[in-house]
C-alpha cells in the first residue's frame, strides 16, 4: 500500500529565541562591567545562604559561585553587623581575584543601611530595592527615597524587586476596591498580577523621577508559580523597556525546582523576555549552592542562548543495554569536562562548543556519536563488546577490554588541546 505523504508549501521554520528591546544597565566592579539588558547576553546570577555577617564563609561562597559561572552575585545585607562586613567581603575577594559584583539585598531597613554605612554603600555594585518592604504609608516615599539617594550618591544601578509575597498593600487595596467596582470585576489573581506590574513600573518612575537614569533600573516581579510568573511578565515587558530580572521565586527543592525554574524562565525566554536569570533553589542538605548556576547556565544552553561548557549527549538507555556502563562513562565525561572548565575557558578558547556523545548501543550510537564532535558507541546487551569512536564524523578507533572510560577521557583531552589549544590557533594562523 502506497504511504500517503503530505507536504508543506515551504521549509519548515526556523525557531530561536525571540530578540530582546531592553536598556542597557551596567552593573561594575573595578574594571569588570557586566551589562544587563538590550544586546548583552542574558545573565546568570545567584545568592548566597551564608550569614553575611560571616565574611569569611559569605566571601568563600560567592567565589563558589563566581567559578561556577554566576556574573553577578546577591548578598544579603539585613543589619547593621551585616553591612559592617560588606566592605570585608569585598576585600576579601579582591584579594582572591575575584572581581563579580556583589548586590545587596535589602527589605525594611535598607535605608539606613545604606544612609549609616557608606563603606557598605559603596562596596555593594547594585542595589536590590522591594517596594512593598520599604515603610508604610508617608515613610514609604521617604525611605525608598533614601535608598534612591544612595545610588545616585554611589553610581550604582538598582533592582526594584517586587514579589508576590510582599506586594505594597495600600496599592493592592486600593486595586482590589476598584474592582469591587467594576460591572464585571477581573480575577482575584489578575488583580494581583496588576498590582505587581504597577508596584514596579510605579516605583521605577519614582526613581527616575528623583534622577536615575532609566536604564540602571532593572525590575522584577516574581511569583512561585509558572503560569503566574508568564501572565505578569509579558505585561511587564510590553509595558516598558526596563532590563528585566527573571526568576521564579520559591521554586522549591531538587527536581521539582529545576522543572518549575525550566518550564517558566524557557517560556519567558524564548518569547525574549528576561535579561538576567536566577533559578532560586532550596539546595537538600550537603548539595551545592552552586546547583542553581549550573540549572540557569544548562537553561541558557539548551535554548542556544549562550555556550557555557561542553555538551554531552547521552541516551537515556533501555533494555538493549542492562550494563551501568554507559550511565558511568556519561556522568564520568560530564563531571570532567566541567571541572575543566575555569582553566579550560582561558586556556582553550571556544570549547564551550565541543560535543560528546556517550551512546548505549549499536541502534543510535553510531549515529548519534557521528554528530557529535566526539562520541562513543558502546556496546548493548548481546553486541560485540567493542566501542567504536567517532572524531568528527568518522570512525577513528575501537577501545575494548576494561579501560574503555580512561582511554576515552584520553581521547577527549587530545582533541580538545589538537583542536582549541594554542597549536590549534597557530595552525589557522597559517604559522
Ligand atoms: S542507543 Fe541503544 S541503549 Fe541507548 S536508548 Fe537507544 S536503543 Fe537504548
Amino acid at each position: 500500500m502506497d504511504m500517503a505523504v503530505i507536504s508543506g508549501t515551504g521549509p519548515i521554520a526556523l525557531v530561536k529565541p525571540a530578540t530582546r528591546h531592553t536598556m542597557q544597565a551596567r552593573v561594575a566592579w573595578g574594571g569588570n562591567v557586566v551589562t544587563v539588558g538590550g544586546d548583552a547576553p542574558v545573565r546568570v546570577q545567584s545568592m548566597t545562604n551564608t550569614d553575611t555577617q560571616d565574611a569569611g564563609a559569605t566571601a568563600q561562597q560567592v567565589a563558589e559561585l563566581a567559578y561556577a559561572g554566576s556574573e553577578l552575585v546577591r548578598i544579603t545585607v539585613n543589619t547593621p553587623e551585616a553591612a559592617e562586613q560588606v566592605p570585608r567581603i569585598r576585600e576579601r575577594l579582591d584579594a582572591m581575584g575575584v572581581d563579580v559584583p556583589l548586590i545587596g539585598d535589602f527589605h525594611y531597613n535598607g535605608h539606613r543601611l545604606l544612609t549609616e554605612h557608606p563603606g557598605c554603600a559603596q562596596a555593594l555594585s547594585k542595589y536590590r530595592i522591594n517596594p512593598g518592604n520599604v515603610g508604610r504609608g508617608s515613610r514609604h516615599d521617604q525611605q525608598f527615597g533614601l535608598m534612591i539617594e544612595a545610588a545616585l550618591k554611589w553610581d550604582k544601578p538598582v533592582r526594584i524587586g517586587v514579589n508576590w509575597g510582599s506586594v505594597d498593600q495600600a496599592l493592592l487595596t486600593r486595586l482590589m476596591d476598584e474592582n469591587g467596582a467594576r460591572a464585571q470585576p477581573w480575577d482575584t489573581r489578575q488583580v494581583m498580577y496588576e498590582a505587581l506590574v504597577q508596584s514596579a513600573l510605579g516605583s521605577a518612575q519614582q526613581a527616575v523621577d528623583w534622577g536615575m537614569a532609566p536604564a540602571q533600573v532593572i525590575l522584577s516581579t516574581k511569583l512561585s508559580r509558572v503560569q503566574d510568573l508568564v501572565a505578569v511578565y509579558r505585561a511587564l515587558s510590553a509595558r516598558c523597556d526596563h532590563a528585566l530580572h527573571l526568576g521564579l521565586t520559591e521554586a522549591g527543592m531538587g527536581t521539582k525546582g529545576t522543572v518549575a525554574s525550566t518550564a517558566a524562565l524557557s517560556l519567558l525566554l524564548q518569547e525574549g523576555i528576561g535579561d538576567t536569570i536566577r533559578v532560586s533553589l532550596t539546595p537538600r542538605p550537603g548539595e551545592a549552592r552552586t546547583q542553581e548556576v549550573r540549572v540557569a547556565s544548562e537553561i541558557l544552553q539548551a535554548l542556544g542562548l549562550r555556550m557555557f561548557a561542553p555538551s554531552v549527549t547521552a541516551c537515556p538507555g533501555c533494555g538493549r543495554t542492562t550494563s551501568t556502563v554507559f550511565q558511568s562513562l556519561a556522568q564520568d565525561v560530564d563531571e570532567y569536562l566541567r571541572a575543566q572548565m575555569p582553566v579550560w575557558r582561558t586556556k582553550y578558547p571556544g570549547v564551550e562548543t565541543l560535543k560528546v556523545a556517550v551512546m548505549g548501543c549499536v541502534v543510535n550510537g553510531p549515529g548519534e556519536s557521528k554528530h557529535a564532535d566526539i562520541g562513543i558507541s558502546l556496546p548493548g546487551s548481546g553486541e560485540t563488546p567493542v566501542a567504536p569512536v567517532y572524531i568528527d564524523g568518522k570512525k577513528a578507533m575501537t577501545l575494548r577490554g576494561e579501560h574503555v572510560a580512561e582511554e576515552f577521557h584520553a581521547i577527549v583531552e587530545r582533541y580538545v588541546e589538537k583542536r582549541f589549544g594554542q597549536g590549534a590557533a597557530a595552525a589557522s594562523d597559517g604559522r
